[in-house]
């Protein structure tokens, strides 16, 4: 299960951070996914309940931001902004069309990534 473990990740660096500032108490993360992840916001909002549950984060409020994917065609050399068809869900496979020039030799260049942007504690 992807979200469980990527919700467990998040849970042990905002209990790392949070004992580092002597917390006693996570109250919120923030968090920025990028549309291309696979990462689905339900699960991770669940998955990360289940992660915390009976720790100091127990409770704490899960926000989700996420990010378009960027991909750049290497025929043109233009930027495109992509979201995840259902296919791709589906299937994993994510090729993406420059909607420049509909070429499908592209590469992505954002929203893979996944980052804790703010953490709020309680001391
Ligand atoms: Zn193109």
């Amino acid at each position: 299960m992807h979200e469980f473990s990527f919700a467990y990740n998040i849970f042990k660096v905002a209990e790392a951070t949070a004992i580092k500032h002597n917390a006693k108490k996570i109250t919120e993360v923030h968090l920025e996914i990028g549309e291309l992840t696979l990462i689905v916001p339900e699960l991770l909002k669940r998955s990360f309940e289940m992660a915390t549950s009976g720790s100091i984060a127990e409770g704490a409020e899960l926000i989700i931001e996420q990010l378009p994917g960027t991909i750049k065609c290497r025929d043109c050399g233009k930027s495109s902004s992509v979201t995840l068809s259902e296919e791709a869900h589906l299937t994993g496979l994510q090729l993406f069309q420059c909607k420049h020039c509909q070429s499908k030799n592209t590469e992505i260049i954002d929203g893979k990534k996944a980052n804790i942007k703010n953490i709020k504690i309680q001391e």
